[in-house]
This record gives structure tokens, C-alpha cells and sequence, in this order.
């Protein structure tokens, strides 16, 4: 059951590309493949990590993608997508690593409520719009307003949502009891289970309570990204954010190229 974005959406014209030219142009990289600089200052511990990173690693890999507010994309990627048991679009080729670890947790007693996976630019742009507007309308100043916006929302383009390798899952028994995506989720036993067994089938914590220097984004109990599974068990093992990661085998390549 392929799902694919129209086709209006898939070749942007100069007209159509028009409305999306609110993203800043000096913060598009639409190259996903290959993300700007990101100045992460690595320590000498994780630097000692390069010779453990596993064979054919590469920052162009398409599960390495990264986005976040420095690497924005301006057009959605057009990559294909699959309908989920819980009726919400992800990348084809996570589908099944996704449904075995969905179906796992339903065995163990921990079953998910998926709450999103897949967003278009514009669909991203208007959330965040709404959560702006709501602070605006409160009568927050702008720049208050965007910096409270920025917690919970990434602006359109910068959200890892649009590659479809990102869900949002909760507790469904958590969500029953009329929970959503809110830190509180962190104390539910259905967290720990998940943090326990996101690895197994390629998936991580994009961000931790530990990382929110580093990846600009608050704690996110519910966000988990699918980066495969050697690469989710050796960035969780030795806790490297996705920013980190890219940044310690772009170390290496540097390395690599000077002998
Ligand atoms: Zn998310």
C-alpha cells in the first residue's frame, strides 16, 4: 500500500514553491545529504570513540538524515511512504523494523498510541503557526512568543518529522488516561519499556533531557527517530545525539582525508 505526495507537491514550480519562502534562505540546506557544519565541540572521551564507529557509516546515509534548525529543508523530500498500523505515514523502509517493535510492545503489555509521524512543510508551518499565534493572542511579545513556540514546535523545514524516520509515541494506556505528548509521559512504565527496546529495532531517544544543548530541542520523551540498528545501539551506548554522531564521523572522514 504505497503512499506517495501528490504530484503538485512532488516538482515545486517557481510559483508553487512561493508560499514556503517564510524559511529563511541562509538556513536552507535542502542537501540533506550533506548538513552545514554544525560546531558541536566534541570531548576528548567521545573523540576516542572514532575507531568504534561501525563499518560503511556515512553522514549521507539516508537514516542518518539530519534536519533540526540549522539544517532546514525547503521542499518536502519526496521520499515514499507507508501507512502504519496506527494510521500515520512513515518511510517505507522503517515500516517493518516500526511494526515489529509496535508489535513487541503490544506482546510485553506496552502497547503505543502513535501520534505522528510523517508532516509535510506546510503542515509543520501550521502548527507552529497555531502555537505562535496562541502566544501572540495571549498577548506574549514576538520574540517571547517564538522562543516559548520553540519548545514544544520546530519552525516548517527544521522539523526531523519530515523524513519520515520520526514517530511520536506515547503509552496507550497513558493516553487513555488522557495523556499526551507532555514530559509526565517520562514516568510512565510504558517509557522505560520503550527506552529499553527502541535500539532492537532502530530507533532512539532524539532528545534527551541531557541533550538539549546540543540539539536546541527540550526533553522529548515521546519523539523517537529510527537511525538503524547499529547505528541506534552505538550512539545509545556510548550517548551520542544524532548532532554529535554526525559531527564525530565527520572527525573521521577529516582524519581519513589527511593521510
Ligand atoms: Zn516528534
Amino acid at each position: 500500500m504505497g503512499h506517495f505526495l501528490s504530484a503538485q507537491q512532488q516538482e515545486p514550480s517557481e510559483e508553487s514553491s512561493a508560499p514556503q519562502e517564510k524559511v529563511p534562505e541562509e538556513y536552507v540546506n535542502q542537501d540533506v545529504s550533506s548538513p552545514r557544519n554544525l560546531d558541536v565541540d566534541l570531548s576528548d572521551k567521545q573523540l576516542a570513540l572514532i575507531g568504534d564507529i561501525p563499518l560503511g557509516v556515512e553522514t549521507s546515509n539516508w537514516e542518518l538524515t539530519l534536519i533540526n534548525r540549522e539544517n532546514r529543508i525547503k521542499y518536502d523530500l519526496n521520499w515514499p511512504l507507508e501507512t502504519t498500523a496506527g494510521d500515520q505515514l512513515i518511510d517505507q523502509r522503517i515500516l517493518r523494523d516500526f511494526n515489529a517493535w509496535a508489535e513487541q510492545a503490544e506482546q510485553d503489555g506496552y502497547p503505543m498510541q502513535l501520534i505522528s509521524g510523517f508532516r509535510t512543510i506546510e503542515h509543520q508551518e501550521n502548527n507552529f503557526n497555531h502555537t505562535l499565534n496562541g502566544y501572540l493572542s495571549q498577548g506574549y511579545e514576538q520574540e517571547e512568543a517564538l522562543e516559548m513556540t520553540y519548545r514544544f514546535q520546530q519552525p516548517p523545514g527544521a522539523s526531523e518529522h519530515h523524513t519520515g524516520l520520526a514517530v511520536d509515541i506515547i503509552g496507550q494506556d497513558f493516553h487513555q488516561r488522557g495523556g499526551g505528548l507532555t514530559r509526565e509521559f517520562s514516568e510512565e512504565e510504558s517509557y522505560s519499556y520503550y527506552l529499553d527496546t527502541m535500539n532492537n529495532h532502530g530507533f532512539i531517544l532524539r532528545y534527551p533531557e541531557e541533550k538539549i544543548d546540543i540539539t536546541g530541542v527540550y526533553f522529548e520523551p515521546w519523539h523517537y527517530r529510527y537511525v538503524g540498528k547499529e547505528n541506534a545501539k552505538f550512539m545509545t551506548e556510548k550517548n551520542l545525539s544524532l548532532e554529535e554522531y554526525h559531527a564525530l564521523i565527520e572527525v573521521r572522514d577529516s582524519q581519513l582525508g589527511q593521510e
